[in-house]
């Protein structure tokens, strides 16, 4: 038998499913109730509104996708809090030389062995070309770890947000746009 089918309509499902259905199974449940009944509604109308049978797809879609928000979230966290442990964990600040600016302290821009030995000695500090501008340095050292694990709170404190949303679908969701795109910039090819 060769039953027509075509791609579920979750963005990045590939299963095959037979025709009349919109969804794989396992993601069409994940939809909530009223928002299957406008599907449903909008597919019996779309001879004469396309348009809306459309838009109701993408809340179908949208919905699907929101399910993957609150672990996405807090994979990013997760990921941000560990970066920020294994630079240190603590604040950094921006030390100007006439040479150049570094970051202190744990010096992540690392100055040649022959300069290095120089800074504790009476010889003027020097620094050689790992310096920065004291406008690049003083963002740096703004963007430190203890910063890093305070971002980590906020995107744990979206993935809650996240979560709730999802447990009551009928009331309108408190936006997280900004703290899925932070998310999904840390997660960058991680991106679940
Ligand atoms: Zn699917």
């Amino acid at each position: 038998m060769d039953e027509a089918t075509h791609k579920c309509a979750r963005r990045r499902c590939a299963t095959q499913i037979r025709m009349g259905l919109l969804m794989c199974p396992p993601d069409w449940a994940l939809v909530p109730q009223h928002i299957q009944r406008a599907v449903y509604r909008a597919y019996r109308a779309r001879p004469r509104d396309w348009a809306a049978y459309a838009a109701a797809v993408r809340d179908a879609q949208n919905a699907v996708d929101a399910t993957e928000y609150p672990a996405t979230l807090q994979h990013a966290a997760t990921i941000l809090r560990a970066r920020a442990q294994a630079a240190g964990g603590e604040q950094w600040e921006a030390h100007d030389f006439t040479e150049g600016t570094i970051v202190r302290p744990r010096s992540i821009f690392r100055l040649p062995p022959s300069i290095s030995s120089q800074l504790h000695g009476p010889d003027p500090w020097r620094c050689g070309p790992p310096c920065v501008t004291p406008e690049d340095g003083v963002f740096i050292a703004t963007m430190n770890p203890q910063l890093a694990a305070l971002f980590a709170d906020l995107l744990e404190e979206a993935s809650a947000i996240a979560t709730a949303n999802l447990k009551n679908p009928r009331q309108a969701p408190r936006d997280i746009t900004k703290a899925l795109a932070v998310a999904h910039e840390i997660l960058g090819s991680d991106r679940a």
